[in-house]
């Protein structure tokens, strides 16, 4: 059997693993458009910040045989009937079964003047090197448009580098779609403390440049921000072109069934280009996070070699160390109008918690805290049961009040163990 796989990140690797797992005669190729090897992306941030060596970049890649990796490939087009991918190069690829891990892309900022050379998304490993060579050439301001996880690490890595850096927030908070402005604010003054300055309320208006190089954000209302170079940290958006040329729209995510389906024969689709069911939303959502993007191609891998199983579901977590204090979000954080009780707590060393409930059974955790909170690990605990949509009543310690371990989760602001691809 042929399995084509376009992306070699999270889910692509994962998926090529659990399709050797299953199909001894699997014949499996991965495509990545980007030039370097597969590599841990969540690490972009510690490179570029000094803090973890580039060897830590490298994955484990699949040794079996069945597996060929080919790098600097771009897919553009998927003809479903004749079970084909066309390559940049013209080259045409027959596939039996197809899996799209495209994951995602850092989202444009839509104003004039961002296409100038040292206007960055932060999403790759070869934007943090470009970033790096205009910090090794001597900017020494930074911009970053956008207060989202992506933003946040961004501006802390170029902190760490000795710029002088603004985060520039839409929102009245950094991370407004990860928690609750209460947490937020908590995040800005953290910011601050390990000196980034926080703007709120600012919106870009435009990138302006002098011979073609960034030299000032300027914002609604008409303020200018002088800068060296600006990073986008606005977000991500699914990459679902691919699926959008056999004419199935992707724009907010690639749709899939209980088993990782698009709507195409034969065709799958696993990681941060997917809408999946989310178990605490009880509905489709992004969840743009590696180990969602492992467990999904690992299951959509199993599907297509064959396997009869349905994909559980996927939960937001993230976690975020800046300086000595920890954050850590699962689940719905800011509940809609609703059947959703909020419960909160704080404490005098400036900890906070937050648990959503709705109809009484745990689906959202927020906390907050300095280190030195014993392990071991209760977060993935909390984790645990927001899936199983525990009461809590259920769970072994109360999650407002009792100390909370911050390990369960990937890629605090901090170097990071080595990560495998399994996630664990
Ligand atoms: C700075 C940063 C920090 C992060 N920190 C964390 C963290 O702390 N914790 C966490 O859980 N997650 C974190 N993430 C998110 C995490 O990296 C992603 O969730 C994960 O990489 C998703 O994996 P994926 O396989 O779905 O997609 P990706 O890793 O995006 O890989 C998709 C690959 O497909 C390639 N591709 C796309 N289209 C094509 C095409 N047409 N042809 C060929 N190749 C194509 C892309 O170039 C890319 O190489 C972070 C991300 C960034 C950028």
């Amino acid at each position: 059997m042929r399995y084509v796989i376009v992306g070699a990140s999270a889910a692509g690797l994962a998926a090529a693993e659990a399709v050797c797992s299953v199909d001894p005669a699997a014949e499996i190729t991965l495509l990545t458009d980007e030039p370097h090897p597969p590599y841990c992306r969540p690490l972009i941030s510690y490179v570029l910040a000094g803090e973890a060596p580039e060897t830590l970049y490298s994955l484990p890649l699949p040794s079996d045989g069945r597996i060929r990796i080919r790098t600097g490939e771009r897919a553009v087009g998927l003809d479903p009937v004749e079970q084909t991918v066309r390559l940049a190069s013209g080259e045409s690829l027959a596939y039996d079964r197809l899996l799209l891990a495209t994951g995602a892309a850092s989202k444009p900022l839509g104003i004039p003047g961002e296409d100038a050379p040292n206007v960055f998304g932060f999403r790759t490993r070869a934007d943090a090197e470009a970033i790096d060579r205009e910090v090794a050439g001597g900017a020494r301001r930074a911009a970053v448009l956008g207060g989202g996880l992506v933003g946040v690490k961004a501006a802390h890595a170029l902190a760490r580098r000795g710029l002088e850096v603004t985060l520039c927030i839409g929102s009245g908070a950094p991370l407004s779609q990860v928690v609750n402005p209460e947490a937020g604010r908590r995040v800005a003054e953290a910011l601050e403390t390990e000196g980034i300055r926080v703007r709120t309320g600012l919106r870009p208006a435009e990138i302006v440049r002098e011979d073609g190089r960034a030299t000032a954000v300027g914002f609604e209302g008409g303020e200018a921000l002088p800068c060296d170079l600006v990073v986008r940290g606005k977000g991500v958006e699914p990459r679902g072109e691919l699926l959008g040329t056999a004419g199935v729209d992707a724009r907010q995510g690639i749709p899939v069934d209980e088993g990782l389906r698009t709507p195409l024969p034969n065709v799958w689709a696993a990681g941060d280009a997917i809408r999946a069911y989310d178990v605490a939303w009880g509905e489709p959502r992004l969840n743009a996070i590696w180990p969602a993007a492992v467990e999904q191609g690992a299951a959509a891998g199993r599907s297509m070699a064959g396997c009869d199983e349905a994909y559980p579901g996927s939960l937001a977590r993230n976690s975020v160390k800046i300086g000595p204090w920890h954050l850590v979000s699962a689940g719905i954080t800011r509940p809609p109008e609703g059947p959703f009780e909020v419960r909160e707590a704080e404490d005098p060393k400036g900890g906070y918690r937050r648990v959503v409930l709705r109809d009484g059974r745990l689906v959202g955790f927020v906390a907050w805290g300095p280190d030195g909170s014993a392990p071991p690990s209760r977060a993935g605990i909390v984790i645990a049961a927001i899936r199983r949509g525990a009461t809590l009543a259920e769970l072994p310690f109360d999650p407002l009040f009792d100390r909370i371990g911050w390990g369960g989760f990937a890629f605090p602001l901090a170097p990071p163990p080595f990560p495998s691809i399994h996630g664990r």
